[in-house]
């Protein structure tokens, strides 16, 4: 049994989980970035401020802001020492409690990744790009659900967006790490907001289920265009998905495979080539937007 979301039972919920607001060094305060995605086509939205002594270790009650068709999961960015090339970490705990202690003085980014986890937090590798994470880094955050394999913020201010080669790194060793695109909205000079997203199929917008079901890897991460369906007869994969420009699927080391032609909605590929490790799904639209699934294990 795979972990796609195509056909599980509920629906797609749109949400962001890595926001931040003026809890720590966004510019907006939380009624307003919730607003910023309330009001503009988002279901779910995790406000995960800086986990830090100068911001006082917030982690933001956005209770308040649930409704019938609004939700919120509380969470935050931690910080802690240090990483290879000699920076703190930074890791993304979506579903943290609100009594989460802080950072301790010995604490290191894996020990303080390993107790989010254990608090109920889906846990991510944010940016590797961003910051020179090394593969050894990567491996000793041994907690972790998923790589961060798309930040827009991180595009935006230093064209570090994209972190599908630390994921594929951990892939091809045999690793089972899900993969999500968030914005890291800061809202400051530069439009870093609605802009990468996950899609998580749920049978309900209740908080604990689509932690649930993104824990499980029921989502796929998107840019604009939507993945339709992925499913595998035992020798094909086959992708339906919003008209688009290209289809590729890849998988351990060099092993690829596209399709491609203007409004292309569907096709198929042969999995031989991937069989033993994984592969996944990239669909992009004429505006060269994308959209990826999460990683489909073939063993
Ligand atoms: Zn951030």
């Amino acid at each position: 049994m795979n972990q796609l979301p195509f056909d599980k039972p509920g629906r797609f919920y749109r949400g962001n989980l890595h926001t931040h607001s003026t809890r720590s060094d966004g510019k907006l305060s939380p009624a307003e970035v919730i607003a910023a995605y309330r009001d503009h086509g988002y279901d779910f939205l995790a406000i995960t401020d800086h986990f830090l002594e100068s911001y006082h270790f917030p982690i933001v009650d956005t209770r308040e802001f649930r409704t019938s068709t609004f939700t919120t999961l509380l969470g935050a960015e931690l910080h802690a020492p240090r990483i290879e090339l000699g920076v703190n970490w930074h890791i993304l705990a979506v579903g943290l409690p609100l009594d989460f202690a802080p950072t301790g003085e010995a604490e290191t980014g894996p020990t303080l990744a390993r107790r989010a986890a254990d608090a109920g937090a889906f846990v991510g590798i944010a940016h590797p790009a961003w910051y020179g994470l090394t593969l050894a880094d990567a491996l000793s955050l041994d907690a972790a659900h998923a790589v961060e394999i798309f930040n827009q913020t991180c595009a935006t201010y230093n064209d570090r967006g994209d972190s599908w080669y630390m994921e594929d790194m951990l892939l091809a060793q045999g690793h089972r790490l899900l993969a999500y695109a968030a914005d890291d909205a800061h809202f400051s000079t530069r439009a870093d907001y609605r802009a990468a997203w996950i899609q998580v199929r749920s049978e309900s917008l209740d908080p604990d289920a689509l932690l649930a079901a993104i824990k499980a890897g029921h989502f796929y991460s998107s840019q604009g265009p939507e993945i339709r369906d992925v499913r595998l007869d035992g020798e094909r994969v086959q992708v339906t998905c919003s008209p688009a420009q290209s289809i590729f699927v890849a998988g351990r080391a060099s092993a690829a495979r596209y399709e491609t032609g203007p409004g292309i909605a569907r096709c198929e590929f042969p999995i031989g080539s991937f069989a033993g490790s994984y592969c996944r799904v990239t669909v992009v639209d004429a505006a060269g937007r994308r959209a990826w699934t999460n990683p489909i294990w073939l063993d």
